[in-house]
């Protein structure tokens, strides 16, 4: 089994634990880091629906969270193959617009493999806050 599709069912098998009550959109989110470390996330909705997360920010947020902020590729499954919302594709720029993106249904078929720049063309980035990316000073 290929890398790629091993995250790709990685992440599909975490959307067993989406909280989608309200959509019943299941999204799952696998991240490995540079170092090789994976992080999976899913979507959480809430009766509130603006506080609800994305699966893809809860990936990002636990891999940063345990200070790991150089990604290599992330991988996203969603019965349909839905695409990283604009949120998801900013929080993703700002650690880097090279990421690889991996976007899968829930038969866990490849059906694109593009990167973060491609995603978000003109990304504001911490280049124009005067750093680097991943938060480096210079
Ligand atoms: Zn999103």
């Amino acid at each position: 089994m290929s890398d790629n599709s091993n995250l790709i069912q990685l992440a599909n098998q975490a959307r067993q634990h989406a909280y989608a009550p309200y959509s019943n959109y299941r999204v799952g989110a696998a991240l490995r880091t540079k170092s090789g470390r994976i992080f999976t996330g899913v979507n959480v909705e809430n009766a509130a629906y603006p506080t609800t997360m994305c699966a893809e920010r809860v990936a990002i947020y636990k891999a940063v969270s345990e200070g790991e902020r150089e990604f290599d590729v992330l991988a996203l499954v969603t019965d349909n193959g839905g695409s990283p919302c604009g949120g998801c594709r900013q929080v993703l720029a700002e650690f880097g617009l090279e990421t690889r993106i991996l976007i899968a249904d829930g038969e866990g078929r490849l059906l694109q493999e593009t990167t973060v720049a491609a995603l978000l063309p003109g990304a504001f980035t911490p280049i124009q806050m005067g750093i680097r990316g991943n938060g480096e000073n210079g």
